[in-house]
C-alpha cells in the first residue's frame, strides 16, 4: 500500500480513514483512500447478512463463484475486510480479517513479483512442486462459537482429490494466487445496496 497519509480528495488534508484496494476482474490494482468525511466516496454500502440470520443446517449447500474484489482497512474502526464479489458483481461476500492478513493480502495483490515469496505463495510453489495443485476454495458454514466462517482448500494430488480445513483470509489469499475460483455459500452472500435502492 501506499504511504500515503491524507484522503485522496482533491483540497482534502483529513488524515485516511479507510484504504480500499480493488482488483479488477482482469487483475488491475487501483488503490483509493478517503477520510471520515469522504468515506462514502469509496461506494461500499452493502445489505449483508448478519450470523443471526444464517441457517442453522449446512447439510444442503447451494454455491455461487466469487472472487477477490477488495480489501478494506478501516483504520480508526480496526476493521478490515475481504469483499469477494460474483462475476457479474450483483451480489458480494464480506468476511472480516486481521489488520496482518489483510496487509499480506495486499501485498500479494499489489505486486507481480516478489523478492522472496510470502507465505501463500510459498505454500502454493510446495503444493505444485510436490504435483499437487488447489482446484478451489470453499466458503461452506459458520461456526458460531468462534464467529468465523468454515472454509475448506480442495486440492488434487496423485489422481486423489482431498480437503483440507483453512481460514477464510487464508482460502481467499490461496485461491488469488492461484486464480482458482472461491465457492462461496450462497447464504452468506448479500448485494450492494444501491443496487437495489435505485430504479
Ligand atoms: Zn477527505
Amino acid at each position: 500500500m501506499s504511504s500515503r497519509t491524507t484522503c485522496y480528495v482533491t483540497g482534502c488534508s483529513n488524515p485516511v480513514s479507510r484504504t480500499a484496494l480493488f482488483v479488477a476482474l482482469d487483475g488491475a490494482v487501483s488503490e483509493v483512500s478517503h477520510c471520515q468525511e469522504h468515506v462514502r466516496n469509496l461506494g461500499m454500502d452493502w445489505v449483508i447478512p448478519t450470523p443471526a440470520a444464517f441457517p442453522r443446517d449446512f447439510s444442503r449447500i447451494s454455491y455461487v463463484d466469487c472472487g477477490l474484489s477488495i480489501v478494506s482497512l478501516e483504520y480508526a474502526a480496526e476493521r478490515f475486510a475481504l469483499v469477494l464479489k460474483t462475476s457479474d458483481a450483483e451480489r458480494v461476500f464480506v468476511a472480516q480479517t486481521g489488520y496482518t492478513e489483510a496487509c499480506w493480502i495486499s501485498y500479494i495483490v499489489e505486486r507481480a513479483e516478489y523478492p522472496a515469496p510470502p507465505t501463500h505463495v510459498l505454500l502454493v510453489r510446495i503444493l505444485e512442486a510436490l504435483g499437487g495443485s488447489l482446484v478451489e476454495a470453499t466458503v461452506d458454514s459458520y461456526d458460531f462459537d468462534r464467529n468465523a466462517y468454515r472454509c475448506q482448500l480442495v486440492l488434487e494430488a496423485g489422481g486423489r482429490s482431498m480437503k483440507i480445513a483453512s481460514r477464510v483470509s487464508d482460502a481467499v489469499a490461496m485461491a488469488y494466487v492461484v486464480g482458482c475460483p472461491i465457492r462461496v455459500n450462497a447464504a452468506f452472500l448479500g448485494y450492494d445496496y444501491k443496487s437495489r435502492s435505485v430504479s
